[in-house]
C-alpha cells in the first residue's frame, strides 16, 4: 500500500526524492528550511509543514536528506522521534551513521541509513541504474520495503548502522580510481591526431573487460592465497611499469596519478611476492591506514 511518509530536505536530492513519492500516489509531507523549494513538490499535492517538528510528528516513516550530519542534528535537535521510523538519506561516514544511529535509538526511533548510488535525474527513472544501500534496522527496512524502493533500486547491506555509508564511498572510491586511468590515458594522445571520440570507445570496452578483475580479487581475499590463477604476475607487471613511464615521458605527459600505484607494486615486489597479482597491495593499504 502507499502509506504517508515525511520527507526533511528538498535540495536537488530531496526535491527528486518527493517528486518519486507523489508520482507513485505517496502521500507526503515535506519540510525545507527554505519554505520556497517547497512550492513545486506543493503543486503535485505534498503537504508542506511550516516546521521540521511538525512535518515528524506528520508521519511514523520519517526520510531525511539534508546536506551534511551536522545538518541534520541540528534540525531534529529537540524534535520528538519516539516511535517514528528514521530513514537517513543524507551522506556520511561510517562512523557518523553508527553515532547517528545510537542517538536515534536513545530517543526511541527505528533507524535506517543510506547511501545513494545515483544522481538527481536518476531518481524515479526505472532503468537509469539508480540504486541505494541501507543499513541499520531490518525491521524498518522490511516495513517500508515498499515506499523505498520508488525513488531507485535498494540493497540491505547489513545491520551494521555504518555499511551503507562505507559501501557507498567504498564505491565511490573505486570509481576516483578509474577516473584517475580515464584522464591519464587522455592526457597520453592529447597531442596526436587521435580523436578522443574514437579513442573512446576503445577505452571503455578495455575498462569494461577488465573488470573482471575485481572478482577475481574477492577470489583471492577469500581464499588468502594471492598466488592463485595469476595472469599477470606483479614482478612482470613492475617491469612493464617503465614502459608506461617512459611513454608519460615521451608524451610529455605527468605520471602523477600513476605511480603511487606503481610504487605500491615496487614495495609488495621488494617484500617477496613478485609471484602473485596486484591483490597483495589491499595489505599493503591496510597496514598503512587502518584503524
Ligand atoms: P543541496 O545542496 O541541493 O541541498 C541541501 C539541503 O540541505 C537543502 O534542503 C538545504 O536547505 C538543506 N540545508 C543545508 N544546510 C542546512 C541547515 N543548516 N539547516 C537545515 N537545512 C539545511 O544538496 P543535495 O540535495 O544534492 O544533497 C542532499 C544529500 O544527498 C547530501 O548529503 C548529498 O551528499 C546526498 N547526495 C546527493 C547527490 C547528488 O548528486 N546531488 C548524490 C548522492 C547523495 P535550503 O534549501 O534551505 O538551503
Amino acid at each position: 500500500g502507499t502509506r504517508p511518509l515525511t520527507l526533511l530536505g528538498l535540495g536537488a536530492m530531496g526535491a527528486a526524492l518527493g517528486h518519486a513519492w507523489l508520482a507513485a500516489g505517496y502521500p507526503l509531507t515535506v519540510w525545507n528550511r527554505t519554505p520556497g523549494r517547497a512550492e513545486p513538490l506543493a503543486a503535485q499535492g505534498a503537504q508542506v509543514a511550516g516546521t521540521a517538528a511538525e512535518a515528524v510528528a506528520a508521519n511514523r516513516l520519517v526520510v531525511v536528506c539534508l546536506l551534511n550530519d551536522d545538518t541534520l542534528g541540528e534540525t531534529l535537535d529537540g524534535v520528538d522521534l519516539a516511535g517514528k521510523d528514521l530513514v537517513n538519506l543524507t551522506t556520511s561516514t561510517p562512523g557518523q551513521a553508527r553515532v547517528r544511529a545510537e542517538w536515534a535509538r536513545e530517543r526511541g526511533a527505528r533507524f535506517l541509513d543510506g547511501g545513494i548510488m545515483a544522481v538527481p535525474p536518476m531518481i524515479g527513472a526505472p532503468g537509469s541504474g539508480a540504486s541505494v544501500f541501507y543499513s541499520g534496522s531490518r525491521a524498518l527496512f522490511d516495513a517500508h520495503a515498499e515506499a523505498l524502493a520508488v525513488p531507485a533500486g535498494t540493497a540491505y547491506v547489513g545491520e551494521d548502522p555504518g555499511f551503507a555509508a562505507l559501501h557507498d564511498v567504498a564505491l565511490l572510491s573505486a570509481m576516483y580510481g578509474m577516473f584517475a586511468g580515464v584522464a591519464h590515458a587522455f592526457a597520453l594522445i592529447r597531442k596526436e591526431e587521435i580523436p578522443p571520440k574514437d579513442f573512446a570507445p576503445l577505452l571503455s570496452g578495455w575498462l569494461t573487460a577488465m573488470t573482471s578483475s575485481v572478482h577475481q580479487a574477492a577470489a583471492q581475499l577469500e581464499s588468502g592465497d594471492y598466488t592463485k590463477n595469476v595472469v599477470s604476475n606483479l614482478a612482470m607487471q613492475v617491469a612493464g611499469s617503465e614502459t608506461l613511464l617512459g611513454t608519460a615521458e615521451e608524451q610529455g605527459v605527468s605520471a602523477e596519478l600513476l605511480t603511487p600505484y606503481l610504487a605500491l607494486m615496487e614495495r609488495r615486489l621488494a617484500e617477496g611476492h613478485g609471484d602473485e597479482d596486484t591483490t597483495g597491495l589491499i595489505d599493503l593499504l591496510v597496514r598503512r591506514t587502518g584503524r
